[in-house]
């Protein structure tokens, strides 16, 4: 776990990212990693001098596997409270199986049979547990614009594309925004090349073209810290990353 702003720490491993949000005591996940990070959120609180029951909230920034695996756990075993967009809702409740008006534009198996070095994606996520992803059998609802009352206060900012309920969370006082997958520094599937800021591709992606559009609300935010969900934190105004991710291919 490092310790990217005040209260603000990440956890995961190279292809995942999710992290950890402190008010005093109290703390919030910011989306929920794969079931195999467990051992890594235990052993990062304790470095902080906290434990998993001190999370009191996980708030996810869209319902996809790899963003939601610690989430019943920790609903379950420290009584933390789900929060996700209520577009998303209903794909908590089927993991493994996004609902039809959710899917990705293009096909995982068609993608891994031209560029096959991308299965790295799909087999890091069946060795971490992905594809054993419980449902959310609880989760309360949230719309664009609130400011969540859970520790760290992150405020909702709609970013739909990558799936209809995709957020980012803005922290002002941190001048941070966690952007989920809306807007990402390394894209696991295209390799080497994937790194920098874009969005992410079709194949895990609902509409690319509204993905884009969303863009234009990170950019006006007041942050200079992007915490994605894949890659490298990134440093320096967030339009300055949207203005990268506009051209980026995908
Ligand atoms: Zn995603």
């Amino acid at each position: 776990m490092t310790k990217v702003a005040s209260d603000v720490y990440r956890v995961g491993d190279d292809m995942v990212s999710f992290y950890v949000l402190a008010e005093g005591a109290d703390l919030t996940l910011v989306d929920a990693g794969l079931p195999a990070h467990y051992g890594r959120l235990t052993a990062a609180l304790e470095g902080i001098g906290r434990s998993v029951r001190d999370v009191r909230a996980v708030v996810l920034t869209h319902a996809h596997l790899d963003h939601v695996g610690l989430a019943e756990r920790l609903r379950r075993e420290a009584g933390a409270t789900v929060w996700v967009h209520a577009l998303d809702e209903q794909a908590l409740t089927t993991p493994l199986r996004p609902p039809a008006d959710a899917k990705p534009e293009a096909g995982l198996g068609r993608y891994l049979l031209r560029h096959p070095t991308a299965l790295r994606v799909p087999l890091h996520l069946a060795r971490s547990g992905a594809f054993r992803t419980p449902a959310v059998t609880s989760a309360r609802p949230f719309d664009d614009g609130m400011t969540l009352d859970v520790p760290g206060r992150p405020r909702v900012i709609a970013v739909p594309g990558h799936t209809p309920g995709s957020v980012a969370f803005h922290l002002p006082a941190q001048a941070a925004v966690f952007t989920g997958d809306a807007l990402v520094t390394h894209d696991g599937l295209l390799g080497l090349t994937g790194t920098g800021p874009q969005i992410i591709g079709p194949v895990f992606t609902h509409d690319t073209t509204q993905a884009r559009t969303s863009l234009e609300e990170l950019a006006s935010l007041d942050a200079d810290l992007v915490l994605p969900g894949h890659g490298d934190p990134l440093r320096g105004a967030v339009a300055d990353a949207v203005a990268l991710a506009r051209h980026a291919p995908c």
